[in-house]
């Protein structure tokens, strides 16, 4: 094959162009897409042992006017990378307690927790205790009903000021889970120290769950920390009624995940919740 003088072969260049011409271009519109409605939240329910749905969690989409249905493990790296995540995480606020203040009238909906994800880069803002707590004020939203994930990688620049903003939140009412809880660095002395209210497993330790199996030592033992330290634990990514048998049996509660049901657009997530309601 002919070769450049950077001594790569021509195509597997051109593969790296397109790439890059690619991003710059995902990049470009990203920018533009808050601004032009293009974003929106979808809501996947988190359910009991008795199937109950106590919550959901809000996961943002980008539905592209030519490229469709967009997901954010596409375009949440570019954001984080640009700062666009700024704004992006400002919207899914916005947008997550918009939402929270119109449950406030519908009975079928009390009770409901929205938890919202939040980047590092997000957190790590300043002022953001005090941007979320005007907007929950702007919607009339109570603090109570609200739940911001966060992960591990927080601990890693500004733990002090991690747990100040964390403190600050929690004093108002809002809560706090630790997402994708086994795959990060954290060191359990943090977990200590932390105003938590609930680990998620990640749906890594999940997937491989299955009755008679012994492949359950991670899932096991974070069940167990987070019993041993008072915490909720939420399992992620529950496809089978094998796994949600397991994970009851260790001691897990609360699941989320394909088997109760996929992420859906408010408005077609309320319709289920209201049926059930009524049936
Ligand atoms: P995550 O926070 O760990 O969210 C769970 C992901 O697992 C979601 O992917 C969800 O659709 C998917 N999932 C749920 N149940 C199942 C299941 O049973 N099986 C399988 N295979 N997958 C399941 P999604 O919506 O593509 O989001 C991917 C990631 O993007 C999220 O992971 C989160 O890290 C990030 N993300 C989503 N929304 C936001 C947001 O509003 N802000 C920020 N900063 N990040 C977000
Ligand atoms: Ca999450
Ligand atoms: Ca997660
Ligand atoms: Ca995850």
């Amino acid at each position: 094959a002919k070769r450049q003088r950077d001594g790569k072969p021509r195509l597997f260049r051109q593969a790296q162009e397109d790439e890059l011409e690619e991003r710059l271009s995902l990049e470009r519109e990203l920018r533009l897409a808050i601004d032009h409605d293009e974003l929106c939240l979808y809501l996947q329910p988190q359910v009991d042992e008795a199937g109950n749905i106590i919550g959901a969690e809000a996961l943002v989409r980008w539905q592209h006017p030519e490229r469709g249905m967009i997901s954010p493990g596409h375009f949440i790296p570019i954001a984080e990378e640009t700062g666009l995540i700024l704004p992006l995480g400002h919207w899914v606020i916005q947008e997550g307690c918009r939402v929270l203040g119109e449950w406030r009238n519908i009975p079928a909906l009390q009770g409901l927790q929205l938890s919202l994800n939040v980047s590092v880069r997000q957190f790590q803002q300043p002022d953001f205790a005090d941007q979320v707590l005007s907007v929950i004020q702007q919607h009339d939203v109570p603090p109570e009903r609200l739940t911001l994930e966060l992960t591990e990688s927080l601990l890693l620049s500004d733990p002090d000021g991690t747990i100040e903003k964390m403190q600050q939140l929690q004093r108002a009412g809002v809560s706090f889970a630790l997402d994708d809880f086994g795959t990060g660095y954290s060191s359990l002395a943090y977990l200590k120290v932390l105003p938590l209210d609930t680990l998620k497993i990640d749906i890594a330790f999940v997937r491989d769950l299955a009755l008679g199996m012994q492949a359950t030592p991670i899932a096991a033992t974070i069940i167990a920390l987070a019993q041993s330290l008072g915490l909720r634990v939420v399992a992620e990514g529950v496809e089978t009624n094998d796994q949600r048998l397991v994970l009851a049996q260790l001691g897990c509660h609360i699941y989320q995940g394909f088997l109760f049901g996929r992420p859906l657009p408010v408005d077609a997530f309320l319709r289920t919740i209201v049926e059930d309601a009524r049936a």
